[in-house]
């Protein structure tokens, strides 16, 4: 503990602190101390008054935690939300999400449906999260003017995509937006090959040599289904998880999205390989697509992480209603109560998010040296009273709109739920013009 007062830009006084690391601890009338947009002090209220601080806001009856992760999303996807509803994945995709993808994606609908996403996204407590879509150089501009913070996945199919003619040119533009932005302290650049099904070997060999080169994550969807998996047995007498283990994919950056099939085998590939796996229990229970083992995977050591998916297929992008479905089905696929608990649920929805998106050194905890990438959530309402376990109120008996303030680095984001840096009724406006064109020109 410093003894000299230090001079912080930004004093935050909870009721209630959870820092996430070490886990299961609230801590009760702290304070957190900010300067340059680092967490630079972490005590009880009295030490943290001996500070001097620019601004210093009292947050009474607020629970303070790590902004939430959303590890996998389609962005822009916003603009088809609630456009196909009720359909199994293929149908969805092959009849509905892809014809309607080759009409309508171009810049234009990536930054709008981008911004949309943002501004949702800050307004329930998330502060990073994970995209994977078309006219990627778009949503990273989009989140260097929004002050979020993101992983950008570059989608790389066997055939041509909306911005892109084919995996080579896809390739091509993810290696010069990793040149672009090495340096950006909000935005990283990954790998998207968009599932086994849909990427052939020699394509992700490709991904594989870049990403090895460039020191670049991977996330796929992987496992999503019980047919993907059965499909790829009956055609290639492999399972895909084996294949990508094959070509060298997996590995500690290597985000496997859905993964609702697990064998022994392949929960022992996950563990050696130190991959993530990326738990969009929503999206899987939308689709029908089935359940993700989370306890079985967390038991054996995997690193879980959440994500909502696009809200074409949830429809929602609120990460706190998605961890706690996650908690509660949990539970119903182990068979056990005691199963993810709310504090390892909130851990999920932050570090382990960051952890999956290979941020861990920088956010989702709230620890000295880190990023100041925070969230405060009112629990001053009737439905919470009365609080004996700040977490347990969070996951089970709070919704998104408790989220009142969200720091991004040290900037102020959300100020007592309303967007500092954006303007909601002109985002509301430009969407439901999209919904109208897109609406009158059925595709
Ligand atoms: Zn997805």
């Amino acid at each position: 503990m410093p003894t000299l007062p230090l001079s912080l830009d930004l004093l935050l006084l909870p009721t209630w602190l959870v820092p996430v690391e070490p886990a299961g601890v609230v801590l009760k009338d702290h304070g957190v101390g900010i300067a340059d947009g680092r967490i630079v002090f972490i005590g009880p209220r009295l030490e943290a008054l001996k500070h001097t601080a620019r601004e210093t806001r009292e947050l009474p009856d607020m629970l303070l935690t790590p902004g939430l992760v959303n590890a996998h999303g389609h962005a822009a996807m916003t603009l088809f939300r609630g456009m196909a509803d009720d359909l199994p994945l293929m149908t969805w995709l092959e009849q509905h999400i892809w014809p309607a993808e080759a009409k309508w994606v171009d810049e234009d609908f990536v930054r709008d449906g981008t911004d949309l996403a943002i501004a949702e996204q800050l307004k329930g407590g998330i502060s990073c999260f994970s995209d994977m879509y078309f006219y990627p150089r778009t949503a990273c501009e989009r989140v260097h003017n929004s002050g979020i913070r993101a992983q950008i996945a570059i989608p790389v199919l066997d055939f041509p995509i909306p911005g892109a003619s084919s995996a080579d040119e896809a390739l091509r533009q993810a290696v010069e937006l990793f040149g672009d932005l090495k340096h950006h302290p909000r935005i990283k650049i990954a790998f998207g090959p968009h599932a086994p099904y849909t990427v052939g070997d020699e394509n992700l060999e490709k991904v594989r040599v870049m990403a090895d080169e460039l020191d670049a994550a991977i996330q796929m969807h992987v496992h999503e289904t019980a047919f993907e998996v059965q499909q790829a047995v009956e055609q290639h007498a492999e399972r895909p998880i084996a294949r990508l283990a094959r070509l060298g994919l997996l590995g500690p950056r290597f985000q496997a999205v859905h993964m609702t099939q697990i064998s022994d085998t392949d929960l022992a590939m996950l563990v050696e390989s130190n991959a993530s796996v990326i738990h969009c229990p929503e999206s899987n229970l939308k689709l029908a697509s089935g359940f993700c083992p989370v306890e079985r995977l967390w038991l054996a050591g995997v690193n879980v992480a959440v994500g909502t998916d696009g809200a074409a297929s949830n429809n929602d992008l609120d990460l706190l209603g998605e961890t706690r479905t996650a908690a509660l089905l949990a539970k119903a696929v182990a068979g056990s109560a005691t199963a993810l608990d709310a504090h390892r649920a909130l851990r999920m929805a932050t570090l382990n998010g960051a952890r999956a998106l290979g941020l861990d050194n920088d956010i989702g905890s709230i620890e000295s040296g880190k990023a100041a990438d925070l969230v405060a959530f009112d629990l001053s309402g009737l439905a919470q009273q009365p609080v004996y376990d700040p977490v347990s109120q969070l996951i089970y008996a709070t919704g998104r709109d408790c989220a009142k303030h969200l720091w991004v680095g040290g900037k102020h984001l959300l100020d007592d739920g309303k967007l500092t840096r954006m303007d909601e009724q002109q985002l509301c406006a430009t969407a439901k013009a999209w919904g109208q064109r897109i609406s009158s020109q059925p595709h």
